[in-house]
């Protein structure tokens, strides 16, 4: 299939380019699609239709604002089928969990419309009235990546929209097809020019960090990238939010009860190819139920279907992109000449696409490129140890601070050891229960800013302090 029927959304019309980039299938590898390649002067249009929409909508009242977001609820859940078919083809992952990305995206648009953004009043006295209102940043660029292209998107379509901004956004050139046609949905549900959708290699996310008519940019990406972004925001003193890269720890009491929490820590591990910002990536066990809970994650490692996402019954999609299974061979190659014990996996099939077997290594040292970095793929170093204070050090031993997890029958214990953890988000006996109301912050080098809650909807606002000395007698 080959089609070029993706067309960018500028000011609420379709728009093609003179350029194209491919889309792949990462099953096959073949290209599926071409789509626009934004020019530089199709950016300057799409930010100079969203400037020209935001004051109308700024001035949009907040209960039509929060209606819209209903609406485009609405559109996303209607559409999920066909969406979620496209998201699968595109990014890989399994048919029914694409289709729950866009049921999730129309629930959070749900959600965030909900949350509350009326002024507050701090002081209210016969002499004076002084009230905090929250005004639109303005015209926000949106950075996304290709793991969760749908989800992602809308963790900053639904709160930027709500407080009155307006939008670009710029989806991965690895994955652009699911957000070119959301964006065309959306054309009917929003005034134009409030959210426009531009596609494009890699020169277009650079020309957005660095544009004077953008006000802030809220990326989602590697923490490599998101550096630059921040050094390019400077020149014009953007507002950022920026969530990156993790390498999530989640540690294994010996208390636990390794039947029951099996799957979930393998799930909270593997999910989406592992291709998670707040994956598993170094699961601390111990040395009581270390072999125990090894053995169970071989046992699911090696009974997982591993296929095309849009093959009936696959569990888990090839990985989304050629640099990304070509980094994650590299770290397999790494563990191999250094000698470490394979417990599952490890063997990559000579066959089209880019499928990588759920890999898990045995014990490898702290030191090792498996523990050290983030490989945003299916292989994960399981670490024994003996002492708990022993494994927060080397959990918090990180330069992220994105996510981690306890396991264990005492909650008490749990909820005391996870609050050691040097992460923004914390779960104890559970894993990637992530809602619109609970703020999610990387610690350290895992973001700047917060995403979700009503702390995530304020980084779209600045606050408007509006103090008023009364006249004696006014009112009275
Ligand atoms: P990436 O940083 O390579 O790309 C992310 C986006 O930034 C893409 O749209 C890309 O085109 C764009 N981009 C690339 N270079 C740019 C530049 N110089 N200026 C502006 N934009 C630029 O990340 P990726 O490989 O697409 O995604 C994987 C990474 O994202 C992982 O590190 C993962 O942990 C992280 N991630 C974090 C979260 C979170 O919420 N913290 C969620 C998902 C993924």
């Amino acid at each position: 299939m080959s089609t070029t029927a993706y067309t960018m959304t500028i000011d609420g019309k379709a728009v093609t380019s003179a350029a194209s980039i491919n889309a792949i299938d990462p099953a096959t590898e073949q290209v599926i699609a071409t789509v626009p390649d934004a020019s530089r002067e199709q950016l300057d249009q799409a930010v100079a239709s969203a400037r020209h929409a935001l004051s109308a909508w700024a001035a949009t009242p907040l209960n039509e604002r929060r209606a819209v977001l209903g609406r485009i609820a609405g559109i996303l859940a209607a559409n999920a089928p066909t969406l979620g078919a496209l998201l699968s083809l595109e990014q890989g992952k399994p048919l029914a969990k694409a289709q729950e990305e866009v049921f999730i995206s129309a629930h959070w648009c749900a959600e965030v419309a909900k949350l509350p953004l009326e002024p507050d009043t701090v002081t209210d006295t016969p002499e004076s009235l002084v009230q905090v209102h929250r005004v639109p940043v303005g015209v926000v660029g949106a950075i996304v990546p290709w793991n969760f292209p749908v989800a992602l998107a809308f963790f900053k379509i639904a709160p930027a929209l709500l407080a009155g901004n307006t939008m670009v956004l710029k989806p991965s050139p690895m994955t652009p097809l699911t957000a070119l046609k959301f964006g065309e949905l959306l054309r009917e549900a929003l005034p134009p020019g409030v959210f426009n959708v531009v596609s494009g290699g890699d020169a277009l996310g650079p020309w957005m960090t660095a544009h004077p008519g953008i006000d802030k940019i809220s990326f989602t990406g590697s923490t490599a990238t998101g550096r630059k972004v921040m050094e390019s925001g400077a020149a014009t003193l953007k507002r950022l939010t920026l969530e990156l890269g993790g390498n999530d720890a989640a540690i294994v009491l010996p208390d636990v009860d390794v039947d029951a929490v099996a799957a979930t820590i393998f799930w909270g591990a593997f999910a989406n190819s592992a291709q998670f910002c707040l994956a598993i990536k170094r699961l601390y066990i111990h040395d009581a139920v270390y072999d125990k809970l090894a053995q169970a994650l071989a046992k699911l490692a090696n009974s997982v279907k591993l296929g095309a996402g849009t093959e009936p019954g696959v569990e888990l999609g090839p990985v989304q992109n050629k640099a990304q299974f070509e980094r994650l061979k590299g770290l397999l190659a790494d563990c191999k000449a250094q000698g470490y014990k394979i417990l599952a996996g490890g063997e990559v099939a000579d066959k089209p696409g880019y499928f990588f077997p759920v890999t898990l290594i045995d014990n490898p040292p702290e030191t090792s490129r498996i523990v050290q970095e983030e490989p945003f793929g299916p292989i994960l170093p399981l670490l024994r140890f003996t002492d708990i204070d022993d494994a927060v050090a080397r959990a918090n031993a990180s330069p992220y601070g994105l996510g981690g997890s306890v396991w264990t029958a005492d909650e008490a214990k749990g909820l005391a050891i996870g609050r050691r953890l040097q992460a923004g988000t914390v779960w104890v006996n559970e894993i990637h229960t992530i809602a619109p109301n609970k703020p999610m912050a990387g610690h350290k080098q895992s973001g700047l800013g917060v995403e979700q809650g009503e702390d995530g909807l304020l980084e779209y606002t600045l606050p408007q302090t509006v103090s008023l000395k009364r006249t004696a007698g006014a009112g009275a």
